[in-house]
């Protein structure tokens, strides 16, 4: 037996207990008479203690024992003289009377501690080692919960967890497709999926009424820290059921979730219009943090002779409450933030709401009278700063609510361990693209749009298509989109005419989506679903950034694994077997 403990478990109840532990050496302390060494396994950490007095020969191979060393110790437990109340087992240490070394190891490339020296690349080559810190570890075990309460809560539903294939058929629509090429059918390539969304509905279409997976998903985009090539959804599919009903299952299991891996009750969780978050945050995930909502101003600004806002589709702002005391040089810098090529403002109107009056950047066209329109709009009360941009629609409000956020983040109005859900409704069904003149489906060309729009469909006019809504939901949670779905489409001709819109002849349809569309011809019920990004749900959870941190084998920036080295160059007898020539320029 390797252990009758962990390393995290003994307490000062267990003093006078004759034990074994077996776990890494974290830490070696030689204080000539006495030598104190930590040892770690996945549960804690526990120090031992090896005196000269006692057993020198013990002492001194106690002595030469390196970090990451593997060794099982037999010991008594004995209390602390000075404890260490952070540490779970900081109030004992062990004596001890055995030592058996079951490993060595080399000098570690970086400290295998919470805060480690360690810099990003040489911790992903060492992905093993850097997966033994505990802060890390402590990441993957969240992720291992989050999915087993996933799990227990859906089956509790009946919802049934079925797998769909990796090797699928490669489709235009989307991201681009990872490839896989096919040894048996010689020219001819599997694709990676996206995401189950056919099989899903497929699968509702043979009757499984409720279905998820928790699922490797890929996409071959470029890479941010929120991104990751190979990443994992919780998918979901239910038949028989409307809008109303999917929102409150996964409602319940995002409380779930909260509930049993943070042991926090979420509050409400409001519902927006995907055109009324746009109009009042510039986002449509918004971060509910914080308020600072949208005022416009076009009514009150314009025909005062100042060309920008003249000029200006939308004038917009937000109040900053108790800002007025920004100095001017605060504001200047705060200008050229909004004018760095990332934001794209052409520039910023500012207004303070002073002891003495009522101060804006544009005092020359606009007199206190004047001002005080703005304020009132605002709501604005002495104190407040005002902070206004203008231009074309979209681009004002995008910018606008970059500004929100960096206002958030410089007044730390984003309070770690709050959590703001949000459900935003009624997404446009389509989204038109300038550079190939052709509409795009806003969420997949599966999505259904809503009831009373379906006539609408049928029109050339432009934007009455861009203004054709869809029964459409995502659930953001902090300003993370963590969740999206759809009801869809289950009419074959309905899907047909989707398609049309989305420029498919229907040649291609047929081409590309035929089983589908086939099997919308053999009763297929109404239904709908959601998938939830997971890692990005398990770093939210944790109030972070990174999904990199919460996957155990992640890829780089470049889509590569530093651990086993891939991709990397195949044989050119592989190459030959799947009848395949590089043409690398
Ligand atoms: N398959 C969709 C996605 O990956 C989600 C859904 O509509 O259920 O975004």
């Amino acid at each position: 037996m390797y252990r009758t403990h962990n390393c995290g478990e003994l307490r000062i109840s267990d003093v006078g207990k004759q034990v074994r532990l077996s776990g890494w050496v974290q830490a070696n302390r030689d204080f000539g008479a006495m030598t104190f060494m930590d040892i770690r396994d996945r549960y804690g950490i526990t120090q031992i203690v090896f005196s000269l007095e006692e057993d020198k020969q013990l002492c001194e191979s106690a002595r030469k024992l390196g970090r990451e060393f593997v060794i099982m110790i037999d010991g008594k437990v004995r209390e602390r003289t000075n404890k260490n109340l952070n540490r779970d087992t900081g109030e004992i240490e062990i004596q001890v009377n055995g030592l058996q070394i079951l490993n060595s190891s080399k000098v570690p490339p970086f400290t295998i501690e919470d805060d480690t020296d360690g810099g990003d690349d040489i911790r992903m080559k060492y992905r093993y080692l850097d997966l033994r810190r505990s802060p890390v570890q402590k990441n993957i075990l969240f992720r291992s919960k989050l999915s087993l309460e996933t799990r227990k809560y859906l089956s509790d539903l009946d919802f049934a967890e079925i797998e769909t294939p990796f090797l699928i058929k490669s489709t235009p629509e989307g991201a681009r497709d990872f490839v896989v090429p096919s040894r048996m059918n010689a020219g001819q390539f599997y694709a990676l999926p996206q995401s189950p969304q056919t099989f899903k509905q497929i699968l509702m279409v043979a009757g499984y009424d409720r279905y998820f997976q928790i699922v490797k998903c890929f996409r071959d985009e470029d890479l941010r820290a929120d991104r990751q090539p190979e990443f994992t959804q919780i998918d979901c599919e239910m038949a028989f059921v409307t809008q109303e009903e999917v929102l409150n299952t996964f409602e319940g299991l995002t409380r779930h979730l909260f509930r049993h891996t943070l042991g926090l009750e979420l509050g409400d969780f409001p519902r927006m219009k995907y055109d009324d978050a746009m109009r009042l945050y510039g986002s449509d995930k918004p971060d509910l943090r914080f308020d600072m909502v949208f005022v416009e101003l076009n009514e009150v600004v314009k025909n005062k002779g100042f060309s920008i806002f003249d000029e200006a589709e939308l004038i917009i702002g937000i109040k900053v409450p108790g800002k007025a005391d920004m100095t001017r040089k605060q504001i200047d810098e705060l200008t050229d933030w909004v004018k760095r090529p990332q934001i794209g403002a052409k520039g910023l109107v500012s207004v303070r709401y002073n002891q003495d009056g009522i101060k804006s950047s544009v005092d020359k066209f606009y007199d206190q009278d004047a001002l005080q329109q703005w304020v009132e709009l605002f709501g604005a009360t002495q104190g407040d700063l005002m902070l206004i941009l203008s231009g074309e629609t979209d681009k004002v409000r995008k910018q606008l609510g970059e500004l929100r956020l960096e206002m958030g983040r410089r007044l730390d109005l984003m309070k770690k361990g709050e959590f703001k859900p949000l459900w935003v409704l009624d997404f446009p069904l389509l989204e038109w693209d300038d550079d190939t003149q052709r509409f795009y489906a806003m969420h997949h060309p599966f999505t259904s749009p809503k009831k009373e729009q379906i006539e609408a469909m049928a029109s050339d006019d432009r934007e009455v298509l861009k203004n054709l809504r869809a029964d459409a939901y995502d659930l953001v949670i902090n300003g993370v989109e963590i969740g999206g779905g759809s009801i869809r489409i289950h009419d074959r001709a309905l899907q047909a005419k989707n398609f049309k819109l989305l420029g498919f002849t229907p040649e291609e349809a047929e081409n590309q989506f035929g089983f589908l569309l086939g099997a919308f011809e053999y009763g297929a019920p109404p239904h709908g679903g959601i998938a939830f990004g997971f890692d990005r749900l398990c770093a939210v959870l944790n109030g972070q950034n990174s999904i990199r941190d919460f996957i155990a084998f992640p890829k780089n920036n470049q889509g590569r694994d530093m651990m086993i080295d891939a991709p990397s160059e195949i044989a050119s007898a592989q190459l030959d077997e799947l009848a395949l020539k590089l043409n690398i320029k």
